[in-house]
Protein backbone atom coordinates (compact mmCIF):
# COMPACT_ATOMS: atom_id res chain seq x y z
CA UNK A 1 0.00 0.00 0.00
CA UNK A 2 1.31 3.39 -0.87
CA UNK A 3 1.79 6.05 1.65
CA UNK A 4 -0.94 8.06 0.18
CA UNK A 5 -3.25 5.25 0.93
CA UNK A 6 -2.08 5.02 4.95
CA UNK A 7 -4.21 7.10 5.83
CA UNK A 8 -8.04 6.83 7.36
CA UNK A 9 -9.74 10.25 6.93
CA UNK A 10 -13.23 10.58 6.78
CA UNK A 11 -15.11 13.69 4.65
CA UNK A 12 -14.87 16.03 7.67
CA UNK A 13 -11.29 15.78 7.47
CA UNK A 14 -11.21 13.48 10.68
CA UNK A 15 -8.51 10.85 10.54
CA UNK A 16 -9.53 7.75 11.97
CA UNK A 17 -7.06 6.35 14.14
CA UNK A 18 -8.59 4.21 16.97
CA UNK A 19 -10.43 0.89 16.71
CA UNK A 20 -12.73 -0.62 19.04
CA UNK A 21 -13.13 -3.84 18.24
CA UNK A 22 -16.13 -6.36 20.27
CA UNK A 23 -14.71 -9.49 20.70
CA UNK A 24 -17.73 -11.95 21.61
CA UNK A 25 -21.51 -10.57 22.80
CA UNK A 26 -21.18 -12.84 25.49
CA UNK A 27 -20.60 -11.88 28.96
CA UNK A 28 -20.57 -13.61 32.53
CA UNK A 29 -22.59 -10.51 33.64
CA UNK A 30 -26.30 -9.15 33.08
CA UNK A 31 -25.87 -5.62 34.37
CA UNK A 32 -29.08 -4.50 34.72
CA UNK A 33 -28.38 -0.93 32.03
CA UNK A 34 -26.76 -2.87 29.80
CA UNK A 35 -28.76 -6.40 29.17
CA UNK A 36 -32.13 -8.56 30.17
CA UNK A 37 -31.34 -11.30 32.36
CA UNK A 38 -32.62 -13.64 29.40
CA UNK A 39 -30.37 -11.52 26.93
CA UNK A 40 -30.06 -13.56 23.92
CA UNK A 41 -26.65 -13.97 22.06
CA UNK A 42 -25.32 -14.80 18.66
CA UNK A 43 -25.04 -17.89 16.77
CA UNK A 44 -21.21 -18.79 17.07
CA UNK A 45 -20.99 -19.76 13.83
CA UNK A 46 -21.48 -15.96 13.26
CA UNK A 47 -19.21 -14.49 14.92
CA UNK A 48 -15.33 -13.53 13.59
CA UNK A 49 -13.13 -16.34 14.25
CA UNK A 50 -9.90 -14.62 16.33
CA UNK A 51 -7.74 -14.83 13.26
CA UNK A 52 -10.62 -13.02 11.33
CA UNK A 53 -10.19 -10.23 14.05
CA UNK A 54 -6.77 -10.67 13.53
CA UNK A 55 -6.63 -10.17 9.97
CA UNK A 56 -9.15 -7.38 10.33
CA UNK A 57 -7.61 -5.26 13.07
CA UNK A 58 -4.07 -5.78 11.27
CA UNK A 59 -6.17 -4.15 8.13
CA UNK A 60 -6.79 -1.32 10.36
CA UNK A 61 -3.19 -1.35 11.42
CA UNK A 62 -2.32 -0.73 7.87
CA UNK A 63 -4.20 1.70 7.53
CA UNK A 64 -2.93 4.37 10.30
CA UNK A 65 -5.08 2.73 13.09
CA UNK A 66 -2.73 3.53 16.62
CA UNK A 67 -4.67 2.26 19.31
CA UNK A 68 -6.73 -0.87 19.85
CA UNK A 69 -9.50 -1.50 22.22
CA UNK A 70 -10.78 -4.92 22.65
CA UNK A 71 -14.52 -5.15 24.32
CA UNK A 72 -17.44 -6.81 23.94
CA UNK A 73 -19.36 -8.48 25.91
CA UNK A 74 -16.99 -9.15 28.09
CA UNK A 75 -13.61 -9.75 26.23
CA UNK A 76 -11.96 -12.03 28.45
CA UNK A 77 -14.47 -14.45 28.71
CA UNK A 78 -13.90 -15.18 24.84
CA UNK A 79 -12.14 -18.51 24.31
CA UNK A 80 -8.50 -18.28 23.99
CA UNK A 81 -8.52 -14.51 23.35
CA UNK A 82 -4.77 -14.82 24.99
CA UNK A 83 -3.69 -15.96 21.69
CA UNK A 84 -5.42 -13.27 20.04
CA UNK A 85 -3.73 -10.51 22.30
CA UNK A 86 -0.41 -12.16 22.22
CA UNK A 87 -1.04 -11.94 18.42
CA UNK A 88 -1.94 -8.31 18.44
CA UNK A 89 0.73 -7.42 20.11
CA UNK A 90 3.39 -7.57 17.21
CA UNK A 91 1.95 -4.21 16.04
CA UNK A 92 3.13 -2.90 18.96
CA UNK A 93 6.13 -0.46 18.05
CA UNK A 94 5.54 -1.24 14.59
CA UNK A 95 2.32 0.92 13.77
CA UNK A 96 0.03 0.73 17.24
CA UNK A 97 1.40 2.82 20.25
CA UNK A 98 -1.41 0.83 22.04
CA UNK A 99 -3.27 -2.34 22.72
CA UNK A 100 -6.01 -2.45 25.50
CA UNK A 101 -9.14 -3.57 26.62
CA UNK A 102 -12.21 -2.30 28.68
CA UNK A 103 -13.21 -5.52 31.02
CA UNK A 104 -15.72 -5.82 34.07
CA UNK A 105 -12.52 -7.44 35.98
CA UNK A 106 -14.39 -10.80 36.29
CA UNK A 107 -11.49 -12.74 35.13
CA UNK A 108 -8.78 -10.65 35.35
CA UNK A 109 -7.55 -12.43 38.44
CA UNK A 110 -6.74 -15.36 35.85
CA UNK A 111 -5.57 -12.77 33.06
CA UNK A 112 -3.62 -9.92 34.78
CA UNK A 113 0.36 -11.28 34.35
CA UNK A 114 -0.53 -12.27 30.52
CA UNK A 115 -1.88 -9.13 30.13
CA UNK A 116 1.14 -7.68 30.90
CA UNK A 117 3.56 -9.69 29.30
CA UNK A 118 1.76 -9.05 25.90
CA UNK A 119 2.44 -5.34 26.00
CA UNK A 120 -0.57 -4.32 27.64
CA UNK A 121 0.05 -1.22 30.07
CA UNK A 122 -3.80 -0.11 30.68
CA UNK A 123 -7.01 -1.03 31.11
CA UNK A 124 -10.40 -0.01 31.84
CA UNK A 125 -12.11 -1.91 34.46
CA UNK A 126 -15.86 -1.03 34.72
CA UNK A 127 -17.11 -0.49 38.46
CA UNK A 128 -20.40 0.55 39.12
CA UNK A 129 -19.92 0.59 43.13
CA UNK A 130 -17.83 -0.81 46.10
CA UNK A 131 -21.40 -2.24 47.93
CA UNK A 132 -20.83 -5.77 47.14
CA UNK A 133 -24.72 -6.31 47.94
CA UNK A 134 -25.43 -3.60 45.56
CA UNK A 135 -22.72 -5.11 42.75
CA UNK A 136 -24.91 -8.22 43.29
CA UNK A 137 -27.74 -6.55 42.47
CA UNK A 138 -26.70 -4.55 39.39
CA UNK A 139 -24.31 -6.80 37.51
CA UNK A 140 -27.02 -9.76 38.57
CA UNK A 141 -24.60 -12.30 38.06
CA UNK A 142 -20.92 -10.88 39.43
CA UNK A 143 -18.99 -11.89 41.97
CA UNK A 144 -17.84 -8.31 43.79
CA UNK A 145 -15.12 -9.99 45.59
CA UNK A 146 -13.37 -12.30 42.46
CA UNK A 147 -13.65 -8.35 40.82
CA UNK A 148 -11.84 -6.98 43.31
CA UNK A 149 -9.36 -9.59 43.58
CA UNK A 150 -8.53 -9.25 39.83
CA UNK A 151 -7.98 -5.46 40.17
CA UNK A 152 -4.95 -6.24 43.00
CA UNK A 153 -3.52 -8.27 40.71
CA UNK A 154 -3.53 -6.50 37.35
CA UNK A 155 -2.30 -3.46 39.51
CA UNK A 156 0.68 -5.38 40.99
CA UNK A 157 1.05 -6.45 37.65
CA UNK A 158 1.69 -2.97 36.94
CA UNK A 159 -1.11 -1.96 34.82
CA UNK A 160 -2.45 1.45 34.91
CA UNK A 161 -6.16 1.03 35.86
CA UNK A 162 -8.94 3.23 35.09
CA UNK A 163 -11.93 2.29 36.61
CA UNK A 164 -15.55 3.47 35.01
CA UNK A 165 -18.52 3.76 36.47
CA UNK A 166 -22.11 4.47 35.19
CA UNK A 167 -24.31 6.74 37.16
CA UNK A 168 -27.12 6.19 38.07
CA UNK A 169 -29.99 7.73 39.82
CA UNK A 170 -30.56 5.80 43.12
CA UNK A 171 -28.15 3.39 42.40
CA UNK A 172 -24.60 4.37 43.08
CA UNK A 173 -25.20 8.70 43.06
CA UNK A 174 -24.78 8.49 46.58
CA UNK A 175 -21.32 6.29 45.96
CA UNK A 176 -19.71 8.88 43.53
CA UNK A 177 -17.57 10.48 46.08
CA UNK A 178 -16.54 7.44 47.85
CA UNK A 179 -15.44 5.83 44.04
CA UNK A 180 -13.50 9.03 43.78
CA UNK A 181 -11.35 8.82 47.42
CA UNK A 182 -11.09 4.83 46.72
CA UNK A 183 -9.86 4.92 43.13
CA UNK A 184 -7.60 8.62 43.61
CA UNK A 185 -6.18 6.93 46.64
CA UNK A 186 -5.00 3.98 44.83
CA UNK A 187 -3.47 6.10 42.24
CA UNK A 188 -6.18 5.01 39.21
CA UNK A 189 -8.26 7.29 37.05
CA UNK A 190 -12.00 7.28 37.68
CA UNK A 191 -14.25 8.23 34.80
CA UNK A 192 -17.99 9.17 34.98
CA UNK A 193 -20.24 7.78 32.17
CA UNK A 194 -24.07 9.27 31.50
CA UNK A 195 -26.44 6.07 30.60
CA UNK A 196 -27.17 5.87 26.82
CA UNK A 197 -30.23 4.80 25.36
CA UNK A 198 -28.59 1.27 23.50
CA UNK A 199 -30.68 -1.56 23.14
CA UNK A 200 -34.32 -2.82 25.21
CA UNK A 201 -33.45 -3.47 28.24
CA UNK A 202 -37.13 -4.31 30.03
CA UNK A 203 -37.18 -1.12 31.97
CA UNK A 204 -37.43 2.66 31.63
CA UNK A 205 -34.12 4.04 30.91
CA UNK A 206 -35.29 7.18 32.45
CA UNK A 207 -35.70 6.36 35.71
CA UNK A 208 -31.89 5.34 35.73
CA UNK A 209 -30.36 8.49 33.51
CA UNK A 210 -28.44 10.91 36.09
CA UNK A 211 -26.92 13.84 34.47
CA UNK A 212 -23.65 14.26 35.15
CA UNK A 213 -23.58 18.01 35.22
CA UNK A 214 -25.38 17.50 38.09
CA UNK A 215 -22.85 14.87 39.32
CA UNK A 216 -19.93 17.39 38.67
CA UNK A 217 -22.12 20.15 40.55
CA UNK A 218 -22.35 17.78 43.73
CA UNK A 219 -18.61 16.91 43.78
CA UNK A 220 -17.80 20.72 43.34
CA UNK A 221 -19.01 21.24 46.85
CA UNK A 222 -16.42 18.84 48.67
CA UNK A 223 -13.75 18.80 45.92
CA UNK A 224 -11.88 21.51 43.56
CA UNK A 225 -12.03 20.27 39.77
CA UNK A 226 -9.57 21.87 37.51
CA UNK A 227 -10.49 21.44 33.85
CA UNK A 228 -7.07 19.83 32.26
CA UNK A 229 -6.72 19.61 28.41
CA UNK A 230 -6.03 16.32 27.96
CA UNK A 231 -8.18 14.59 25.07
CA UNK A 232 -9.00 11.05 23.64
CA UNK A 233 -11.04 12.02 20.83
CA UNK A 234 -14.11 10.39 22.22
CA UNK A 235 -17.11 11.92 24.53
CA UNK A 236 -14.98 12.89 27.61
CA UNK A 237 -13.41 15.47 29.30
CA UNK A 238 -11.02 15.27 32.34
CA UNK A 239 -10.29 17.50 35.55
CA UNK A 240 -7.64 16.79 37.87
CA UNK A 241 -9.17 16.57 41.65
CA UNK A 242 -7.07 19.04 43.47
CA UNK A 243 -7.69 17.47 47.04
CA UNK A 244 -6.65 13.74 45.28
CA UNK A 245 -4.31 14.62 42.55
CA UNK A 246 -6.12 12.08 40.11
CA UNK A 247 -7.86 12.56 37.65
CA UNK A 248 -11.67 12.45 36.82
CA UNK A 249 -13.70 12.11 33.49
CA UNK A 250 -17.00 12.57 32.64
CA UNK A 251 -18.30 10.43 29.40
CA UNK A 252 -21.19 12.70 28.56
CA UNK A 253 -22.53 10.88 24.99
CA UNK A 254 -25.77 12.67 24.74
CA UNK A 255 -23.69 15.97 24.01
CA UNK A 256 -22.46 17.00 20.43
CA UNK A 257 -19.63 18.57 21.51
CA UNK A 258 -17.30 15.62 21.27
CA UNK A 259 -18.21 14.63 17.40
CA UNK A 260 -16.16 17.41 15.19
CA UNK A 261 -12.74 15.43 16.97
CA UNK A 262 -14.28 11.98 16.48
CA UNK A 263 -11.45 9.54 15.87
CA UNK A 264 -12.44 6.24 16.14
CA UNK A 265 -14.79 3.55 14.82
CA UNK A 266 -16.29 -0.02 16.20
CA UNK A 267 -16.21 -3.52 14.95
CA UNK A 268 -18.81 -5.90 15.99
CA UNK A 269 -18.18 -9.51 17.05
CA UNK A 270 -19.74 -10.15 13.74
CA UNK A 271 -17.24 -8.05 11.71
CA UNK A 272 -20.04 -5.28 11.26
CA UNK A 273 -18.50 -1.38 11.12
CA UNK A 274 -19.73 1.27 12.83
CA UNK A 275 -18.56 4.45 11.77
CA UNK A 276 -20.84 6.21 14.81
CA UNK A 277 -21.81 4.74 18.49
CA UNK A 278 -24.86 6.76 17.73
CA UNK A 279 -25.84 6.04 14.13
CA UNK A 280 -27.21 2.73 12.83
CA UNK A 281 -25.49 3.23 9.67
CA UNK A 282 -22.85 0.28 9.13
CA UNK A 283 -20.87 -1.59 6.72
CA UNK A 284 -20.11 -5.56 6.69
CA UNK A 285 -16.51 -6.38 6.64
CA UNK A 286 -16.79 -10.10 7.41
CA UNK A 287 -18.00 -11.19 3.51
CA UNK A 288 -15.04 -9.49 2.09
CA UNK A 289 -13.22 -11.18 4.41
CA UNK A 290 -14.33 -14.77 3.95
CA UNK A 291 -14.56 -14.41 0.33
CA UNK A 292 -11.14 -13.38 -0.83
CA UNK A 293 -8.02 -14.61 0.52
CA UNK A 294 -6.63 -11.03 -0.88
CA UNK A 295 -7.19 -7.95 1.87
CA UNK A 296 -8.26 -5.77 -1.05
CA UNK A 297 -11.59 -5.77 -0.78
CA UNK A 298 -11.07 -5.75 2.50
CA UNK A 299 -9.72 -2.10 2.35
CA UNK A 300 -12.31 -1.12 -0.60
CA UNK A 301 -14.99 -2.08 2.20
CA UNK A 302 -13.33 0.05 4.56
CA UNK A 303 -12.75 2.69 2.57
CA UNK A 304 -15.94 3.09 1.09
CA UNK A 305 -17.36 3.08 4.93
CA UNK A 306 -15.17 5.95 6.34
CA UNK A 307 -16.06 7.92 3.17
CA UNK A 308 -19.73 7.56 5.17
CA UNK A 309 -18.91 8.66 8.33
CA UNK A 310 -21.59 10.52 9.61
CA UNK A 311 -20.44 13.92 11.50
CA UNK A 312 -22.23 13.35 14.50
CA UNK A 313 -25.26 11.13 16.73
CA UNK A 314 -29.18 11.43 17.25
CA UNK A 315 -29.35 10.12 21.08
CA UNK A 316 -31.67 10.87 23.07
CA UNK A 317 -33.48 9.90 26.19
CA UNK A 318 -37.33 10.17 26.09
CA UNK A 319 -39.78 8.39 28.38
CA UNK A 320 -42.29 6.96 25.91
CA UNK A 321 -39.62 6.83 22.80
CA UNK A 322 -37.76 3.32 21.93
CA UNK A 323 -34.41 3.08 22.75
CA UNK A 324 -32.45 5.47 20.26
CA UNK A 325 -30.81 2.46 18.88
CA UNK A 326 -32.21 -0.91 18.95
CA UNK A 327 -28.40 -2.78 19.51
CA UNK A 328 -27.01 -3.25 22.78
CA UNK A 329 -24.02 -1.37 24.05
CA UNK A 330 -22.37 -5.14 24.42
CA UNK A 331 -22.46 -5.76 20.44
CA UNK A 332 -20.84 -2.87 19.80
CA UNK A 333 -18.75 -2.63 23.07
CA UNK A 334 -19.43 1.16 24.08
N1 LIG B 1 -18.01 -6.11 29.67
C1 LIG B 1 -17.03 -5.09 29.63
C2 LIG B 1 -17.27 -4.07 30.72
O1 LIG B 1 -18.34 -4.08 31.33
O2 LIG B 1 -16.36 -3.28 30.93
C3 LIG B 1 -16.91 -4.40 28.29
C4 LIG B 1 -18.18 -4.09 27.55
S1 LIG B 1 -19.28 -2.94 28.34
C5 LIG B 1 -20.59 -2.88 27.16
C6 LIG B 1 -18.40 -1.40 28.12
C7 LIG B 1 -18.87 -0.26 28.98
O3 LIG B 1 -20.16 0.11 28.57
C8 LIG B 1 -18.95 -0.57 30.47
O4 LIG B 1 -18.22 0.40 31.18
C9 LIG B 1 -20.43 -0.44 30.77
O5 LIG B 1 -20.65 0.05 32.07
C10 LIG B 1 -20.88 0.52 29.71
N2 LIG B 1 -22.31 0.45 29.38
C11 LIG B 1 -23.07 -0.64 29.10
N3 LIG B 1 -24.33 -0.29 28.77
C12 LIG B 1 -24.38 1.05 28.86
C13 LIG B 1 -25.39 2.03 28.64
N4 LIG B 1 -26.61 1.69 28.24
N5 LIG B 1 -25.07 3.34 28.83
C14 LIG B 1 -23.82 3.71 29.20
N6 LIG B 1 -22.81 2.85 29.40
C15 LIG B 1 -23.09 1.53 29.25
FE1 LIG C 1 -21.44 -7.46 30.58
FE2 LIG C 1 -20.09 -5.20 30.45
FE3 LIG C 1 -22.70 -5.28 29.71
FE4 LIG C 1 -22.07 -5.55 32.26
S1 LIG C 1 -21.69 -3.76 30.99
S2 LIG C 1 -23.49 -6.86 31.10
S3 LIG C 1 -20.16 -6.61 32.20
S4 LIG C 1 -21.02 -6.30 28.72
Amino acid sequence: MSDQESNLVDPFGRAVTYLRVSVTDRCDFRCTYCMAEDMTFLPRKDLLTLEEIDRLSSAFVARGVRKIRLTGGEPLVRRNIMSLIESLSRHLDNGLDELTLTTNGSQLHRFADQLAEHGVKRINVSLDTLDAAKFGLLTRWGDFHQVMRGIDLAARAGLKIKINAVALRDVNEDEIEDLLRWTHGRGFDLTLIETMPLGEIGTDRTDQYLPLSLVRARLSQHFTLEDIPDRTGGPARYVRVRETGGRLGFITPMTHNFCESCNRVRVTCTGTLYMCLGQEDAADLRHPMRTSESDDPLHAAIDEAISRKPKGHDFVIDRDAAPSLSRFMSSTGG
